[in-house]
């Protein structure tokens, strides 16, 4: 049976008859699942994604007649998702609704409008695809921010993509016709020029074709415009491999000047973060990435000759503690200065402390006996946990304050 959203989709606010509400739970979430006499909310398929809506329970019967009806504000439920399951649209609700009852069942029209200028732009840039450059669309996806159709090519140059864009453009601007017709059957034999692509693979009964006058039919269940001009416009972008294929980007309609206001507002936060204009970001960016690179070459350089100069005061501290406290102790730091203390930390300890309060490290290095005695006592005095091995312990604590304390168990152990 066609749906009402199917015979008139710009129909936004409908009254229907409540077949059933049953709860399903799962785990500890629950939903109830409605089933309408009739629905202008379009359960996903084709490609298209469904509808969201709202169903707000009528408190006297329809026969009355819309005029005479009174709604009851309390009971408006969302319509979150809406599924078709044997021929039935399934609609999803976060609270019940009575069977037998009568309920207003509101669209969410931005969410369908621009799912129909996708929907629509897709079958007329499959149409062309398909007629001008030989390309037919395999698959195709409507997604929250960009929608693709899957060609069966891996030559869309981008010469190709400038004229198809051109082409489809030009369609929408001679404003065509997109009339849709119910034929009795898929096997109607005025349907032999129409593609199959947007019906699903277990639809029996009447079928739909959608028209784009003199230039494409089209069986689908899905909802479209009724003339082309109303895709507004058509851009196409970026391109992906898929296998033998190629996936094309594009968006229609207001998505393209929403895509086109966050790229402005991009524009616009480059353009005082970079105190240049957009044709010269690239210039900058390349500019800035080359100057990020030197600098970390010479603070790389500098840091060695940093770990190399203290590990000589290091090794100039008295006893066979030495001790290292720094806010900040890279890998690469650490590394050069156990390279340079290498030979004196086969008979001396080396506490090193970094970090702040609430995020601390420290490490002990040393002979393996020493470290293996002391390591895990000394951790316990700063109140952290470690671990290590080889004379090599290490771990983290959060209170700088214990470290004198751990420093001079150390001293007093180790001698
Ligand atoms: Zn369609």
């Amino acid at each position: 049976m066609l749906l009402k959203c199917q015979r008139d989709p710009f129909l936004q606010e409908f009254t229907a008859r409540v077949v059933s509400c049953q709860e399903v739970k799962k785990g500890k979430k629950k939903h109830y699942e409605v089933v309408l006499e009739d629905t202008i909310l379009f359960a996903e398929g084709g490609g298209q994604p469904c509808d969201h809506g709202t169903l707000q329970t009528l408190c006297c019967d329809v026969s009355a007649g819309v005029q005479g009806l009174n709604l009851t504000q309390s009971d408006s439920v969302n319509v979150t998702d809406v599924q078709r399951k044997d021929g039935t649209a399934i609609h999803t609700t976060n609270k019940p609704v009575t069977a037998e009852s009568n309920v207003k069942v509101a669209l969410d029209w931005t969410r369908r409008w621009d799912h129909m200028q996708q929907h629509t732009g897709q079958h007329l840039l499959s149409a062309i695809a398909e007629q001008q450059y030989n390309m037919n669309t395999v698959s195709w996806n409507l997604g929250l921010e960009v929608c693709h159709v899957e060609l069966n090519t891996t030559e869309l140059t981008d010469e190709i993509r400038e004229g198809l864009q051109a082409d489809v453009n030009k369609l929408i601007r001679d404003g065509l016709s997109v009339v849709t017709s119910v034929f009795s059957s898929k096997e109607d034999p005025g349907l032999s020029s129409a593609h199959t692509r947007g019906l699903p693979a277990d639809h029996s009964g009447p079928v739909r074709v959608v028209e784009i006058q003199g230039v494409d039919q089209n069986m689908c269940c899905g909802t479209h415009l009724t003339n082309l001009s109303q895709i507004q416009m058509i851009k196409l972008l970026h391109t992906e491999s898929k296998r033998g294929n190629t996936l094309l980007y594009f968006v229609c309609g207001e998505r393209l000047l929403n895509t086109l206001h966050s790229a402005l507002a991009i524009h616009t936060s480059l353009n005082s973060l970079l105190t240049c204009p957009p044709d010269l970001f690239v210039g900058q960016v390349t500019k800035i990435q080359k100057e990020g690179k030197s600098y970390k070459r010479q603070a790389e350089k500098l840091s060695e000759e940093l770990a190399v100069m203290l590990a000589a005061t290091l090794i100039q501290q008295h006893g066979k503690v030495m001790f290292l406290q720094r806010d900040e102790i890279d890998a690469e730091f650490s590394v050069v200065l156990q390279r340079q203390l290498k030979e004196e930390t086969e008979s001396r300890v080396l506490l090193l402390v970094s970090g702040g309060t609430g995020a601390a490290q420290f490490m002990l290095k040393g002979p393996v006996e020493l470290i293996n005695k002391f390591g895990k006592e000394a951790g316990t005095i700063l109140g952290g946990k470690g671990g290590g091995r080889d004379g090599r312990f290490q771990g983290k604590f959060s209170d700088l304050t214990k470290v004198p304390a751990a420093l001079q168990f150390l001293r007093d152990n180790i001698s």
